[in-house]
């Protein structure tokens, strides 16, 4: 049989704590299906600064590059916030993006409907909400050169650049995924004032003359931004840049009620993927038991999905999770009357539980 290997990476915070829960349910699916995973797991982020004196050890991502598929927790903390920018956690997760090209960034923002009182808006402007951010991962302002001080310590710049190939890409990654949704995508820039947009807009505007089945509409990330808070299902799928995406992705996150709730997905041309929860490492709760490990969860369920082409696997644990949130059963980042409180490690046996 096919040999599927995945590498856990805890990280920080939270992250062992989720990646403990999903774990498990990847342990379990994996008994009882017979899916032939093996999981290796390394250091990443502030520990592994600790231990090996960098965030992203050569171990750790010798064995990223080896593997299929890897699941994150969270990096980074207030121990590690004055650190030099180099060995910062986050570089950890910059680092892995970038050696492994993983360009892509899906980020599904779906409202389950036993949850629509978490969200910060009015129920009935969220019920059903089902939308995908795609968001170009591996170039624009965070990766572009020169970046730096100037002689006198009185500026520091950035530099937003993006090819043509790289615009390309990423909008064919959005123009399949919405091919294989509501078939409506919106392209989101900054037209009105940036050179790169504007390139941006002109080469997403030629790429859809090969997908003449999908609805194609161009937004300001202004614009955007106000919209995703005031009409969200107007939006099928997102396609926009690695800044203006961080940005929109956090907002859509908190419709959905919490960031505990929000998997995502990192991909490369191979479908080799980093699958992480969208939230940080919430160093505010970590170790208390108190983190909701859907999101971790979740990613597991896309890396079924999008490494490994088990989509009966994956829809068997998203099914096994709405039936949790049906039976009343939330963490304490979600709210609701009449609701049973779970710790972590209780959220991960339940589910694991419906599963079985
Ligand atoms: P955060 O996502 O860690 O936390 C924001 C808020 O959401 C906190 O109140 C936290 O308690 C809550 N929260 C987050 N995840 C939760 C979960 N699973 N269950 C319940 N509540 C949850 O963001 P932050 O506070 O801005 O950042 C904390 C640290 O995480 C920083 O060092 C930051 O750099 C890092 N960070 C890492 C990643 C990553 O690893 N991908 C992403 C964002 C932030």
């Amino acid at each position: 049989m096919k040999t599927r290997e995945v590498l856990i990476l805890q990280g920080d915070g939270i992250g062992p704590e989720v990646c403990h829960e999903a774990k498990k349910v990847l342990e379990h699916i994996n008994d009882t299906k017979d899916l032939g995973i093996t999981i290796s797991e390394s250091a990443v982020g502030g520990c592994a600064f600790e231990e090996f004196g960098s965030p992203l050890p050569e171990k750790t991502l010798k064995l990223a590059q080896r593997s299929d598929a890897i699941l994150l927790g969270a990096v980074g903390g207030p121990s590690w916030d004055n650190l030099d920018y180099d060995l910062r956690p986050e570089r950890a997760l910059l680092g892995l993006r970038s050696e492994l090209d993983l360009f892509a960034n899906l980020r599904p923002a779906i409202l389950s409907k036993y949850l629509s009182d978490s969200s910060s808006l009015k129920p009935e402007k969220v019920l059903d909400l089902d939308m995908l951010i795609v968001r170009e991962l591996t170039g624009g302002i965070y990766f572009g050169e020169p970046r730096g001080r100037s002689d006198t310590n009185e500026s520091a710049f950035n530099t937003m650049v993006y090819s043509k190939n790289e615009i390309e890409r990423i909008g064919r990654v959005a123009f399949e995924a919405a091919q294989k949704r509501n078939k409506k995508l919106c392209s989101v820039d900054k037209a009105n004032v940036l050179e790169v947009s504007v390139l941006w807009r002109e080469v997403i505007s030629d790429l859809a003359n090969e997908y003449p089945d999908v609805h194609l509409s161009h937004m300001l990330v202004d614009n955007a931004a106000m919209q995703l808070v005031r009409e969200p299902k107007q939006f099928d799928v997102i396609v926009t840049g690695n800044l203006f995406g961080d940005i929109l992705s956090d907002i859509a996150a908190m419709l959905t009620g919490s960031i505990g709730m929000l998997p995502s997905a990192s991909l490369n041309s191979k479908n080799q993927g980093l699958y992480e929860p969208v939230h940080g490492s919430a160093p505010d709760i970590a170790g208390k038991g108190l983190a909701n490990p859907i999101a971790a969860i979740l990613s597991v369920a896309m890396m079924l999905k999008y490494s490994f082409s088990l989509n009966e696997a994956s829809s068997d644990i998203e099914g096994a999770i709405q039936e949790v949130l049906s039976a009343g059963y939330i963490t304490h980042d979600l709210e609701g009357n009449n609701n049973k409180k779970l710790s972590t490690s209780e959220m991960g046996n339940k589910i694991i539980e419906k599963l079985i």
